[in-house]
């Protein structure tokens, strides 16, 4: 049986995972700056019967498509590969040698894994009823993203389902989490200035005071979440800068807010985006003021389709794998995560690979200086996906 044969082969590779992993970490490269990384990820499949693209998207993400020897379904695997501007605390004989870059957020795992289970997949390619494509993705960390740019090239139109996974060090290795439905935050960034007109503080009649205006929009904008969003769904907004720096005694002609706001699922969205440009509006009206609102959503609330969710849990609990110790749900999460962008089109599932590094009990968590993982992880990454394909493409 393939299942077997593959579960072998990754367990034989798992020091060669590990190697891989290492390699990455030491050779951290921002988002969009991954030029190495992509190198060392094309060169992997050098003399290998696939299909490899390069530059794909926005950046340099890789797709390697493997066709096997019968026609049927068309499964996508997604690992990110790019690290984020930390400088690496981590006392570990493979810190980082790209000061102020650190794989802090373990895309080196992930790609490590995908590397050896892609290899895998390709030697076993006569066994496998319909194709695979295996998503090497640029800049997670950095919005537009990759994602977004891989989905518009139309190269995943084909994909029936897609699936990836994110090591996170809330359980131990041998742990894998699911969460079905809306699974992380989608999140939208915007500035808004305010243009009013300055003057002496002693003449405020004869000026428009923009921090007078800024400050009541700071205040309106707390009532949004608390007035008009659905108590059971979840909503953020955060006015993280405000630049009112000036000279006491003269009334500000202009102010600029930038703010942060997450949203657990698109209809949360829709009312904060709705209530935000109406209270600009009213805010030109009551204040007199022009305001100029730049709203940029980043990525959208991540969907998983609960009934892939559902398959995932079901075939990693049925497959009895020694290295897989316990299937569980896990929390939503507050983050965002540019996967969201192949689950709006594409049914899938994003899940969970535990990696609390052994004998620490309140690890470090991703994108901390000092984040590490339990090595583990990586071969139940590769497990847990490998039997997801198994069953997957073997479904009826
Ligand atoms: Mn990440």
């Amino acid at each position: 049986m393939m299942r077997d044969e593959l579960m072998k082969m990754l367990e034989e590779r798992k020091d060669e995972m590990i190697e891989i992993r290492r390699y990455l970490h030491e050779h951290p490269e921002l988002s969009f700056k991954e030029e190495k990384t992509a190198s060392y990820i094309a060169d992997f499949y050098n003399g290998k019967d696939v299909q490899v693209e390069t530059n794909v998207g926005n950046g340099h993400g890789i797709i390697v498509t493997i066709e096997g020897a019968s026609s049927g379904k068309t499964i996508g695997l997604r690992a990110d590969f790019d690290a984020l501007p930390i400088i690496e605390e981590a006392d570990v004989p493979f810190k980082s040698k790209n000061e102020g870059v650190m794989h802090a957020c373990g895309h080196d795992a992930h790609t490590a894994y995908l590397l050896v289970l892609a290899d895998c997949l390709i030697q076993l390619k006569d066994k496998i009823n319909g194709k695979i494509k295996i998503i090497h993705q640029h800049a997670e960390e950095e919005p537009p993203g990759g994602a977004k740019s891989i989905m518009e090239t139309g190269k995943l139109d084909d994909v029936d389902a897609i699936f990836g996974i994110h090591v996170l060090p809330m359980a131990p290795a041998g742990t894998v989490g699911y969460h079905s439905g809306f699974s992380f935050n989608g999140r939208t960034y915007f500035k808004l200035q305010i243009q009013a007109s300055g003057g002496h503080g002693s003449s405020p009649h004869k000026a428009n005071d923009a921090i007078v205006a800024g400050s009541y929009f700071v205040t309106a904008v707390q009532t949004v979440v608390s007035r008009k969003v659905d108590p059971l769904a979840a909503g953020v907004v955060t006015i993280g800068s405000f630049d009112g720096k000036g000279s006491f005694n003269v009334i500000k002609d202009s102010i600029e807010l930038e703010g942060d706001i997450r949203y657990s699922n698109d209809k949360v969205q829709e009312v904060i985006d709705k209530e935000i440009h109406r209270m600009v509006k009213g805010l030109e009206e009551l204040f007199g003021v022009t305001c100029e609102l730049t709203y940029t959503p980043d990525y959208p609330p991540l969907y998983n389709d609960p009934e892939l969710t559902v398959f995932v849990a079901e075939t990693l609990n049925k497959v009895n794998d020694k290295d897989i110790t316990e299937v569980k749900e896990f929390p939503k999460l507050s983050p965002s995560e540019d996967f969201a962008y192949y689950l709006e089109k594409i049914p899938g599932s994003y899940f969970y690979i535990g990696c609390t590094p052994k004998g620490v009990e309140e690890p470090y968590f991703n994108h901390h200086p000092k984040f590490d993982i339990d090595e583990d992880a990586i071969l139940v990454a590769a497990k847990s996906v490998g039997h997801v394909v198994c069953s997957y493409l073997t479904q009826k």
